[in-house]
């Protein structure tokens, strides 16, 4: 059994995966970061690095539990939690099922592709033989927003190109 967090240790370990999310973002990879706490500590930490591996495993708490799994020698980690931005996929809530983590907190709910409460349960589905205490919307504003920035900035950039490319074709046909 995982050892009960107090409020402030939420907050507190949230923060430091929202901290995680801003690197990712400051790559210009999607901002979602994630920690694996254990006894009161942070194990492993990761951020989304999809684009840059381009790897599709490369989601931040999925790697953060593996990094877990390594530094603990063992598959199982029934002992940690698990403290990511968003609302972990349908991909990443397997692994939390099958590592046996107890807890999972995360920020925002993600309507288009979450696991665990949004469009799947898988977390708490007791057709399965183990089932995750989950805690949802923690700081789940700081991580939208982030999130929205983020997503707000790429739009900027592509109308950005589209622009000067549309400049360079005409200055190109005033030369011809
Ligand atoms: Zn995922």
């Amino acid at each position: 059994m995982s050892v009960p967090l107090t409020a402030n240790q939420i907050q507190y370990f949230m923060g430091e995966a929202l901290h995680e999310a801003r690197k990712a973002a400051l790559i210009g990879e999607v901002p979602i970061g994630a920690v694996v706490v254990q006894n009161g500590q942070i194990i492993s930490r990761a951020f989304n690095l999809r684009e840059h591996l381009q790897d599709g495993s490369q989601h931040a708490e999925y790697q953060a539990i593996l990094e877990a799994n390594r530094l603990q020698h063992s598959w199982r980690l029934p002992e940690a939690q698990l403290f990511v931005t968003l609302e972990p996929c349908i991909m990443c809530a397997g692994l939390i099922q099958q590592t046996r983590i107890t807890d999972v907190y995360y920020g925002a709910d993600d309507a288009k592709g979450g696991g665990v409460t949004s469009m799947y349960e898988l977390l708490t589905d007791e057709r399965l033989n183990h089932q995750v205490n989950v805690h949802a919307g923690v700081r789940d504003q700081e991580a939208s927003a982030l999130l929205k920035t983020f997503f707000k900035d790429v739009r900027k950039r592509k109308k950005a190109a589209k622009k000067a490319r549309q400049l360079a074709d005409k200055k190109a046909g005033q030369n011809l």
